[in-house]
């Protein structure tokens, strides 16, 4: 088993409620919970069953598998018989999956965001009523889990010019309806890939309803050593101001390599309790972003990891200019959340979309996404002389 870094000194967590998950408690003053997400197509129930095992070695306190078909049901039940980790499950927009699913979890993730796909008739509180009274019924807590890049559309309606705004209001809008049906074991998490708006909208959150445990993350934060920083800066902000009851850090790194998730974590964690921040290094903020999701059961290709690899080394020459480019490794989030990036980058089966802001470029094999990707930023730059 690998070494994990225990929590040391004054980690004081603001006073929320205290929302049990199986054995353990999120909130109301208990140790952080430090959580990852198995990377692997959860149908390979070998590779699924290996991943959660590394994680908790690495000293997971809860696991995250992605559910969005029957048979990754069935896998999921037999990834449940083979690992005592605590598991939990990512519906997204497969919320009706969750009478199937709930036998075999602590906790259920599903997305405000992603409730307009499905059963258009019924309504966002009719959908979130059947998510609660199954939780109850298998004695599962519940994640609201806002994302920047699905956000509801009607929040967006509310709020065209203000993201904070949109994705604060529809985690309170869901608070509201868990409350109304009287289901209190429920946590709260709003991501976003810049960290800045991560604080912002935490904070702000926070204020509004502070009874409710947050799950703390940054969301695509991308590949090792730019996403730990932009993690580490959120964390220290927040964290630090009691804000936080459970944190999962998202990396692009390779299957074997995702324990590097906990273990980052627990080091934030332990360096803010003992006092230890790092500022921000000068000009962090400044010249080529590239954000890339952490990947998960969901992605389409396996090249994903290296096709973002690829992307940061190939694109190194354009690091003095302010430009975002994307990297997601599926359809589910891919085209949404690469519409605020300059050029955006989401996977398929057998080729790479590309985008450039909002307008789809069209698709391309793995082997030839990479020329056509140059192709374009050189395009950018030239604007930009
Ligand atoms: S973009 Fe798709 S593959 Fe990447 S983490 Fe999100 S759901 Fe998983």
């Amino acid at each position: 088993m690998e070494e994990t870094i225990q929590l040391t000194g004054d980690l004081r967590r603001n006073p929320t409620r205290s929302v049990r998950v199986g054995d353990m408690t999120i909130g109301g003053g208990n140790p952080i919970v430090v959580q990852s997400m198995a990377a692997t197509r959860t149908q390979d129930i070998e590779a699924t069953v290996r991943q959660v095992k590394l994680l908790e070695a690495a000293g997971a306190d809860l696991v995250r598998v992605a559910v969005d078909s029957r048979k990754d049901v069935e896998a999921l039940a037999t990834v449940r018989e083979q690992t005592e980790a605590p598991l939990s499950v990512d519906l997204q927009e497969n919320y009706r999956l969750c009478t199937q699913v709930a036998p075999h979890v602590d906790k259920i993730r599903y997305n405000p965001g992603h409730l307009h796909h499905h059963e258009r008739s019924k309504s966002v509180r009719e959908k979130v009523a059947f998510v609660a009274e199954t939780a109850a019924e298998y004695d599962c807590a519940i994640r609201v889990g806002v994302n920047c890049g699905s956000i509801d559309p009607r929040m967006l309606e509310r709020y065209p010019n203000d993201h904070v705004s949109a994705i604060v209001a529809s985690a309170s809008e869901h608070c509201g309806l868990l409350d109304e049906f009287s289901f209190d074991r429920y946590v709260v998490s709003i991501k976003d890939s810049d960290w800045k708006q991560v604080v912002e909208a935490n904070q702000k959150f926070a204020e509004e309803r502070p009874d409710v445990p947050l799950h703390l993350g940054v969301t695509e934060a991308g590949m090792p050593p730019e996403g730990v920083i932009k993690t580490r800066v959120a964390f220290e902000q927040l964290v630090s101001q009691g804000i936080g009851d459970t944190v999962r850090v998202s990396l692009t790194v390779p299957f074997d390599d995702k324990g590097m998730e906990i273990h980052v974590a627990r080091e934030i964690l332990s360096d803010i309790a003992a006092g230890r921040f790092r500022s921000v290094p000068p000009k962090f903020d400044e010249g080529l972003n590239i954000i890339s999701c952490p990947s998960c059961s969901r992605v389409e290709n396996e090249k994903f990891v290296d096709l973002a690899q690829d992307v940061k080394a190939m694109t190194e020459y354009a690091s003095e200019y302010d430009i975002t480019i994307a990297v997601m490794g599926c359809r589910v989030n891919g085209p949404g959340e690469t519409d605020d990036a300059d050029l955006g980058l989401w996977c398929g089966p057998l080729a790479v979309n590309l985008k450039r802001g909002e307008e789809s470029l069209g698709h391309y094999p793995y082997d030839e996404i990479l020329p056509r990707l140059k192709q374009e930023l050189d395009a950018i730059i030239e604007d930009r002389r």
